[in-house]
């Protein structure tokens, strides 16, 4: 496996990339990220990351170092020194170093990090049986405890309930608000398919906008299926004809158990696996 890292711009060997103990990410979480995948070897859709990496930065007030252009060649140095058959990528800024405190004043040079490793699939039978979940209480939602929207390096809600969850044999955890509502996985959104429709909590119910859920929500209404934004109870999952989590590294994930229970007859449905047949069209188009 070939881990290639570019700090700053300089690219060198993962096990020997090294950032300050100093550092706002190591320090607090103070950054922002986003993790892209690649298809035969490109990075796929590579700009709406970039995109949403400047709105994460411009919520939390980092200034990215780098415009968007020059952000995308870089990748491209990294991506290429790699060169993986597949490759997994992660881009972070955080902050950067400062004296310790948590006055974000104190830092004034952001640091960015791209990470290029070979891409692990999941395996095909997560797929042909579906994913088990667990609903987690997760009590603050994510919208409380960051800027609503921005995708940063704070992912203690997340990382507890996922462990919580795989504690449980779960693949996936997804995290309900302090009124029990439904938010998201810990790294995935949610849809249910009911009467033929996609539903799906709405951007204020404080989850991240997923670039796969964006996508999915357009291929839907492309195939003529409606598509809802709206809060969904425990119940609309359990109840569901069909539940799918989606995310750059899952696509569209079919969940057949949640809390132990089968639910959707305790098999993948027509809906999500035609949109995953759908989305996979685009990612070699
Ligand atoms: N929600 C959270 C909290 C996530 O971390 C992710 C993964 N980035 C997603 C949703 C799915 O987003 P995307 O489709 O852009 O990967």
């Amino acid at each position: 496996m070939t881990t290639v890292v570019a700090i700053d711009g300089v690219v060198e060997p993962g096990e020997t990339a090294r950032i300050s103990v100093l550092d706002r990410g190591f320090l607090y979480g103070d950054s922002v990220y986003e993790v892209v995948r690649t298809y035969r070897g490109r990075p796929f859709l590579l700009a709406e990351h970039l995109a949403r990496l400047e709105r994460s930065a411009s919520l939390l007030g980092i200034p990215l170092p780098l415009a968007r252009e020059a952000q995308g060649e870089e990748i491209e140095r990294v991506l290429a020194a790699a060169q993986n058959a597949e490759s997994y990528l992660r881009v972070i800024i955080t902050r950067g170093n400062g004296p310790i405190g948590l006055d974000p004043a104190l830092a004034s040079s952001p640091t960015r990090v791209v990470i290029v490793t070979e891409l692990k699939s999941l395996p095909a039978e997560l797929y042909e049986r579906g994913a088990a979940i667990c609903l987690i209480p997760a009590g603050r939602s994510t919208a409380s405890t960051i800027p609503q929207g921005a995708k940063s390096g704070n992912y203690l809600v997340n990382i507890m309930a996922l462990g919580a969850a795989r504690r449980r044999g779960a693949h996936e955890a997804v995290m309900l608000d302090a009124a029990g509502l439904i938010t998201e996985g810990a790294s995935s959104n949610v849809f249910v398919v009911q009467g033929g429709a996609l539903h799906t909590p709405p951007l204020h119910a404080g989850i991240l906008e997923g670039i796969t859920r964006r996508k999915v929500i357009e291929l839907a209404r492309g195939a003529g299926i409606e598509v809802h934004e709206r809060a969904l109870a425990p119940a609309d999952l359990t109840g569901a004809d069909e539940v799918f989590l989606t995310s750059t590294l899952r696509e569209i994930l079919p969940v057949t158990v949640i809390d132990g229970a089968e639910v959707a007859g305790g098999r993948p449905g027509p809906v999500a696996l035609k949109l995953r047949e759908r989305y996979r069209a685009l990612t070699l188009a």
